[in-house]
């Protein structure tokens, strides 16, 4: 009787999972373990809105391995341990698991396969499970470089390469009948009050009612804020629950504007993917620096305070910290202007928002998190690093009626028109009136403030 182990990570399903699939091939039985690692908390990633969201993945993870007959083992602890304690129990031959990206899964593949070794276990890593092209596999042609710095000719390799058609989840998986699991974390309190639902199970029912409902209307709508018109499919590729190769594959079979603008979109989670697994300090440093010398001290400490909690005085940065804090996720154009609103209007280190964003955000992914607060930082991959978002201008672009901000800033729900975006420029009776703040900052101080610490005319 021959065993494997599939160590789930960040690819919490059964459908198109490439180590599942190939231990059912080669073993008689097959152990799914997931570890709930205790360095992922002691690295300082573990947040409450995740945590509730892997809870979820996790109840509706083991129950698709029940129906197939088999269960999902569950052990805290280190996971190097946990899966050599499992080898020992079961005699297993191989441990399946997906290659991750960040600095933190590299060691921890490496820990794996020093501690396997002596015990005659193999490790098989396999490629494209997190992302749908893996990390490496295009580079620039010619230029000894490792990975592409810039999106758009990485795009045009990207949709050239072949992808694999998605393998179907197992009819059955034969667990042994040995391991012990812990109990199934459940969700615990101090969540996001609206956090969305995790695991399998809903994130394919979400992918089907948006390839039905949205994909198609997505390049025109994706940036209407009040619309809420994207995929929200960000967690459950965080989390695995939907395999990213399988949403490329579907959503080009779709074909059409809304689906290459949306396949557009999940390219730039790869992008991102490939370059931190390349320069994984990328999560904590500069990847280019600009020499900045961020403001520090009390004013900027309050400041981001007040960005933190969605009182900063600009309406549609406030609305979509509020948002954050609401629902652990927040739309794609609040991010960027969020993130522009403090790294460039408040001039403060990218590190303090990217933080704040990882404690709530129930997709905080390192790549994607870190890539974008740099990119948007100017200290990334954006060939324009200094341009600096306007939070009125980009209000009345994205939310032209206001409907984001009355949703999310109750205060001014009942403000008409354009001066729901600037509310200084209501009369001082009727503007006192509303116990909303005035602006942290002035937005022209604040742009000669960039420019003279960039070193810009
Ligand atoms: P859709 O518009 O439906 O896009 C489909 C998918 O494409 C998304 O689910 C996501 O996986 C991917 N995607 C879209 N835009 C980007 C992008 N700019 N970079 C990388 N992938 C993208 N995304 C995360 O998944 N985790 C994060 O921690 C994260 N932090 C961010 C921080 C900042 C400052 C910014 C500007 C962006 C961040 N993003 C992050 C990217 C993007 O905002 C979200 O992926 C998107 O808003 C999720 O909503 P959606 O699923 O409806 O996206």
């Amino acid at each position: 009787m021959t065993v494997a182990i599939v160590l789930f990570t960040s690819d919490l399903r059964l459908h198109d999972h490439p180590p599942l699939h190939a231990a059912l091939a080669s073993a008689d039985e097959v152990v799914p373990l997931f570890v709930l690692d205790k360095g992922v908390d002691a690295a300082g990633f573990g947040s409450p809105n995740r945590r509730a969201f892997l809870a979820d993945c996790l109840r509706d993870l083991d129950a698709g391995l029940r129906e197939r007959g088999g269960r999902l083992v569950v052990r805290e602890g280190d996971v190097t341990e946990e899966v050599g304690r499992i080898v020992t129990e079961t005699g297993a031959g191989t441990v399946h698991m997906a290659a991750g990206v960040s600095s933190y899964a590299q060691r921890r593949e490496e820990r794996l396969r020093e501690a396997l070794a002596p015990a005659g276990c193999r490790l098989s890593v396999h490629d494209a499970v997190v992302t749908a092209v893996a990390p490496g596999a295009v580079v620039p042609s010619g230029s000894g470089r490792d990975h592409f710095a810039v999106f758009t000719p990485y795009f045009r390799r990207w949709s050239g390469e072949g992808l694999r058609s998605p393998f179907r989840a197992p009819r059955a998986v034969r667990v042994p009948d040995g391991p012990a699991s812990a109990a199934l974390p459940s969700r615990a309190q101090g969540v996001s009050p609206g956090l969305a639902e995790g695991g399998e199970t809903e994130g394919r029912r979400l992918f089907t009612a948006w390839r039905r409902d949205g994909l198609a209307a997505y390049e025109d709508r994706h940036d209407d804020m009040a619309g809420d018109a994207t995929s929200r499919l960000s967690p459950h590729l965080h989390f695995g629950t939907l395999s990213p190769a399988e949403v490329v594959h579907r959503a080009r079979a779709a074909g059409g504007p809304g689906a290459e603008a949306f396949v557009r979109q999940v390219c730039w989670r790869d992008f991102h993917h490939q370059v931190l697994a390349a320069r994984p300090a990328a999560s904590r440093s500069d990847y280019r620096t600009r020499q900045d010398r961020w403001r520090t001290g009390r004013a900027a400490e309050d400041e981001t305070a007040a960005w933190r909690e969605g009182r900063t005085g600009y309406p549609v940065v406030d609305a979509a910290m509020r948002q954050l804090l609401h629902e652990g996720w927040m739309h794609n154009r609040g991010r960027l202007l969020t993130a522009s609103f403090l790294a460039k209007t408040l001039y403060v280190d990218w590190r303090a928002g990217a933080r704040h964003f990882l404690e709530l955000l129930v997709d905080g992914d390192i790549a994607n998190n870190q890539l974008n607060w740099q990119w948007v930082a100017g200290t990334g991959t954006d060939s324009r690093p200094n341009r600096v978002l306007n939070p009125v201008t980009q209000a009345k672009r994205y939310d032209p009626d206001g409907a984001y901000v009355r949703r999310w800033v109750p205060e001014l729900a009942g403000v008409r028109g354009s001066a729901v975006h600037e509310p200084w420029k209501l009369p001082r009776r009727e503007r006192e009136g509303l116990g909303y703040p005035a602006p942290v900052v002035g937005l022209s101080e604040a742009l000669t403030r960039f420019k003279e610490a960039r070193g810009l005319d």
